[in-house]
């Protein structure tokens, strides 16, 4: 008995179309087929366990094999098998109303996933790679009759009675001639690592060999032989569907390094496990963070049941979680959607944040448990805490209480801590507290030795993104702004009021200012004689605080953008009770001009800020005047 039928749709040569669109993602064939097979496979083993299937389930694995010289690739697995009914159902009729609205709807689209699950096109993915599809099944209800169904990828198809006696699914693809690269090991090798490596059913690719102990000879001597066993590609059950309690810290640590071998073992993890009102499982890794941040971004594995879909998970986990390792698994975030319809995905909204919650949870609970070994570990999580705080505001919430400081005296407080423990020294006179902070530590000496002096703290901001992270903390901590501790001289950078008297008459203040102005003659400097204390330098340049935070800020992205394309412009400060200037007023009108450009280039070069033909200068100028 044979029956020959045409597939109930009105477009013709559908898989040329298909084949066009999915091209560039043409090994998802395997994993479409693959799961299917491991979902036959999970449906045989819970009928028996619900004593609805009594037959024998003999071992439930799924063979995926290929024949270089026939072209096959063939998926084999025992699992519910169909009947011929069932192949009409489900690979003839469902299939195929899902492929003419393809063909109406994703005339444009260009990406393989977005189609694939949403039109119920998995198992035609085969056609992707192959001219001819034969299915070899018998079903695992009593009395079914084997079935075989043939297509070529045309819109006609044929089933027959088959010859199959056991219980399970045959998929063979006959290889098209673009797709030979498929017949090969190591390139199935290689796209079954990458899909199914976690399936939650044994997956046999080949046989590998093995030396197993075979007794002794006569001196007593182990022998050993070889045997040919099964090469089972995956971990059935990897970690993340475990339960924490029966894991140890190696076995997170091993599986890190089967996830990322060539990494560095990460500082701690969290295991992520719901199953309402979504279902995620999963282990995230917080890494050492470099500061080479986008090499270590899209590290996540996003998993649906077991099965791999993608590494691009940007639209799924909060952008500052995009620093974590590790995997996620939930079969609620729908996959085959775009992205903006995945942003605005209630489920995808409560995963996210989640994610945060955990995570926040989880640094709160290390800060708590063992302060030292957090402070140790603040090098390496602090750029993710600010990167966290700044962009969720959930997290900053939490984040505010584990989120440190350091000083240059490599002292550690929490925001609060801190504010206590400058509040004395640093109010200044609106009551406003200030909070000093170097960016570079070595360059800024001169100006932490005088802040130092006056018995003011600095703390060390260096990091990438801290000019929006103190942007952030000034907008939210009450009566604080933060300086730069070379926003200005180490007198004014704390307005408290106590001016210092200025020995110069109004007349010197003005000859002082000229004879600056017309030897530094640069327009973005702009040169202010005030009265300092005589310790202080006789020129300082500094720069205001927010020109240059702001300038940060559109450097590393963010903030408004026109601050990025101004020149920068500067402050000189004169101090006018330094014996210096004394000194220049009462000297020649030649040598005036020498000794204020040389009191400037030494400010220059406090500020690491002379070059090229000025540092040359300077240099010259200085051995004449030994
Ligand atoms: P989906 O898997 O998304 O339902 P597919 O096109 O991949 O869509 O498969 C359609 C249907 O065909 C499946 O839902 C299943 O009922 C049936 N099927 C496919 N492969 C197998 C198999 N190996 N064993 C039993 N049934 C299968």
């Amino acid at each position: 008995m044979q029956e020959k039928g045409t597939i109930s749709i009105h477009t013709e040569n559908i898989f040329p179309i298909i084949k066009k669109f999915l091209y560039s993602d043409n090994e998802i064939f395997l994993r479409e087929l693959v799961s299917n097979a491991v979902d036959a496979s999970q449906k045989i083993k819970r009928l028996a366990s619900l004593g609805e299937y009594k037959g024998e389930l003999g071992d439930v694995r799924v063979e995926v094999s290929f024949d270089e010289k026939k072209k096959t690739i063939k998926i084999s697995d025992r699992g519910i098998g169909m009947t011929a009914e069932e192949i009409k159902k489900y690979i003839n009729q469902i299939a195929f109303s899902g492929a003419t609205e393809f063909v109406e709807k994703f005339k444009d689209a260009k990406d393989a996933n977005e189609i694939i699950g949403k039109f119920g096109l998995g198992f035609y993915s085969a056609f992707m790679v192959a001219d001819l599809v034969e299915i070899d099944t018998l079903s695992y209800q009593e009395g079914a009759e084997p079935a075989k169904w043939t297509c070529d990828g045309s819109t006609s198809f044929e089933i027959s009675k088959g010859k199959r006696k056991e219980r399970g699914t045959d998929i063979i693809l006959h290889i098209n001639k673009e797709s030979e690269e498929f017949l090969e090991r190591f390139k199935l090798q290689q796209i079954l690592d990458k899909y199914a490596k976690f399936l939650p059913i044994p997956i046999v690719f080949g046989t590998k060999t093995r030396q197993v102990e075979d007794g002794e000879d006569k001196d007593g001597k182990k022998k050993y032989k070889s045997v040919e066993e099964d090469n089972i590609i995956n971990t059935t059950a990897p970690i993340w569907t475990k339960s924490p309690s029966d894991l140890t810290d190696e076995d997170y640590l091993n599986f890190y390094k089967e996830l990322y071998p060539m990494s560095e073992d990460p500082l701690f993890w969290i295991h992520l496990n719901v199953d309402y009102p979504f279902n995620l499982t999963g282990v995230l890794y917080f890494p050492k963070v470099k500061n080479d941040f986008d090499f270590q971004r899209n590290k996540i594995k996003l998993f649906s049941r077991q099965v791999f879909i993608t590494d691009e998970v940007k639209d799924i986990v909060p952008e500052f979680l995009m620093l974590l390792h590790g995997v996620i698994d939930s079969p609620d975030i729908p996959l085959n959607v775009s992205r903006s319809f995945l942003q605005a995905d209630g489920n995808v909204k409560k995963i996210n944040s989640y994610i945060t919650k955990k995570v926040a949870d989880k640094l709160g609970e290390l800060y708590k448990k063992d302060r030292k070994a957090y402070e140790e570990k603040w090098n390496d999580i602090g750029l993710f805490v600010k990167y966290g705080m700044i962009s969720e505001e959930k997290f900053y919430e939490k984040g505010k209480d584990f989120a440190l400081f350091k000083n240059t005296k490599d002292e550690y407080a929490t925001i609060e801590e801190y504010k206590e423990k400058i509040k004395d020294m640093q109010t200044d006179k609106d009551g406003n507290l200030v909070i000093l902070y170097a960016s570079d530590v070595s360059k800024q000496d001169a100006f932490i030795t005088s802040a130092n002096k006056r018995n003011y703290d600095v703390v060390v901001l260096d990091s990438p993104i801290d000019s929006h992270f103190v942007n952030q903390l000034e907008q939210k901590l009450d009566k604080v702004t933060m300086k730069r501790v070379d926003a200005d001289v180490a007198d004014k950078l704390i307005n408290k009021e106590e001016s210092i008297a200025n020995v110069l008459t109004e007349e010197q203040t003005k000859q002082v200012k000229e004879i600056f102005d017309k030897a530094i003659n640069n327009a973005n400097m702009q040169v202010e004689v005030t009265s300092l204390n005589p310790e202080e330098l006789p020129v300082t340049i500094t720069m205001d605080e927010f020109m240059r935070r702001f300038k940060d800020m559109a450097q590393t992205g963010g903030g408004p953008n026109f601050y990025g394309a101004m020149p920068d412009s500067y402050k000189v400060a004169i101090n006018a009770n330094h014996k210096v200037i004394d000194k220049i007023l009462k000297a020649s009108g030649e040598e005036q001009s020498r000794l204020a450009k040389q009191s400037f280039d030494l400010a220059m070069l406090a500020q690491g800020m002379l070059t090229g033909k000025e540092l040359t200068a300077f240099v010259q100028r200085s051995v004449e005047m030994i």
